[in-house]
């Protein structure tokens, strides 16, 4: 795999040049929450509002259709960009967690009860997490977690003992936002039908960083955002198996997403508008079409490698301190997160003077209290790499860990 030209990649990212505090550099490495947008998609952004902003799909008007047939050509590119069959297969919502909730408040409300089983893992998000728990209580279902073991790697012998004959739902993270770890997720989609049971993987983590086909992985659902990928905020995406969108029950209802409205009755408009009701998310759905492009020509196997890289690198440097414990699988096999603490400081109080020094972490527990529990930690800090960063960033992060530990040491 040929290295990446990063120096020119980082030009079309007006963002890091900027400083931060008393003129630091801006060392930004909290990519797994948010990622920066190229000039590439702003333009794309600012020429719709600049040249054709109008409602879709309403329209006789000239720039209706030029919004209409962008908006739905975005479609289709994002259709390409994961390997679905088209753009009736793409629904665009506001961002990963409303894709799951589409799912569970459409399929999981209609057709889970008594006696079925939803399987989860302990490391989800709590966009699936509380959303599944949610419904499963309204439901009667049961909610079951696969177990994470000690490496951080999903428990595959648990997972074939709890997706049984009464799973109906397996939604499992792709990716995990804070291991690193990267679950199997063919082999869970095989053992979900072959037990009748659907699966919705969690692609938040895995879209951005690793070239994804979800015909390959075979999953019913998959979901993911737009802001981390390089596109804009407030834009994800659900994608459906085009049979399994067809007889699932829309989730909003208004306009747009009918074919015909009677005093008696409504019938629904065709896949993917069907469950697009109202307004969309036209110019956020054009942005990250451009996005799509984006990391198509800078390469997604050029970006996986990249980030690996970075990984490895940050994960072997922090490793060199016996105050430091980096939690999920071994360098080489992980996303490109690094959660860890360093013993004796908060994690929040290192994210603060690590703030000092330029460099952007996020603390807490990213979203996943139980895993936390798991770990028997309150909160951890996670330093999480794009294909934009830098061998020198990651000294940097390094680095200013002793300022930290000159502190509180
Ligand atoms: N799942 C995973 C694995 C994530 O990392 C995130 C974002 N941290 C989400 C879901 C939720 O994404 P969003 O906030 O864009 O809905």
């Amino acid at each position: 795999q040929e290295p990446l030209d990063v120096e020119s990649i980082r030009a079309d990212f007006p963002i890091l040049d900027r400083e931060v505090g008393d003129g630091a550099p801006l060392v930004y490495l909290d990519n797994a929450a948010t990622t920066q947008t190229p000039e590439q998609v702003i333009d794309v952004f600012s020429e719709y509002y600049r040249g054709y902003n109008a409602n879709v799909h309403r329209g006789i008007h000239q720039l209706s259709q030029e919004a209409s047939i962008a908006y739905e050509e975005a479609h289709d590119r994002l259709a390409e960009f994961i390997g679905a069959d088209g753009r009736e297969e793409v629904v665009f919502t506001k961002n990963t967690t409303e894709s799951i909730n589409l799912v569970a408040y459409a399929w999981g409300l209609n057709e889970l009860g008594e006696g079925d089983a939803v399987v989860l893992s302990e490391m989800e998000h709590h966009s699936s997490f509380v959303t599944w728990q949610q419904i499963a209580e309204r439901t009667g279902a049961e909610v079951r977690y696969i177990r994470v073991d000690d490496d951080g790697y999903l428990d595959m012998d648990h997972a074939a003992e709890l997706i049984d004959e009464d799973a109906a739902m397996v939604s499992v993270v792709h990716a995990s936002n804070v291991l690193g770890t990267v679950t199997p997720m063919r082999e869970l989609a095989d053992l979900a039908h072959d037990n009748d049971a659907l699966i919705l993987g969690d692609g938040a983590q895995s879209v951005p960083n690793r070239p994804v086909d979800v015909t390959d992985l075979d999953v019913d659902f998959y979901v993911f955002s737009g802001h981390k990928m390089a596109g804009p905020t407030g834009i994800g995406c659900l994608y459906g198996k085009q049979e399994v969108l067809e007889d699932m029950e829309p989730f909003l209802y208004g306009g747009d997403m009918i074919r015909r409205v009677t005093f008696e009755e409504t019938t629904w408009n065709d896949l993917p508008w069907k469950y697009e009701a109202g307004t969309p998310l036209i110019a956020q759905g054009i942005g990250l079409a451009a996005a799509a492009d984006y990391l198509d020509d800078v390469g997604m196997d050029a970006i996986q490698a990249h980030e690996e890289r970075l990984t490895e690198y940050a994960y072997e440097r922090l490793d060199e301190f016996d105050d430091v414990e980096i939690y999920g699988p071994p360098a080489d096999d992980r996303g490109a997160v690094v959660a860890f603490n360093v013993d004796g400081i908060h994690a929040h109080d290192l994210a603060s003077i690590l703030n000092d020094h330029g460099v952007a972490i996020r603390a807490g527990d990213h979203c996943t209290q139980p895993l936390h529990q798991k770990l028997d930690i309150a909160a951890s800090v996670r330093a999480s790499f794009y294909f934009y960063n830098t061998m020198a960033e990651v000294d940097a992060l390094v680095d200013s860990l002793d300022a930290a530990r000159d502190i509180f040491g």
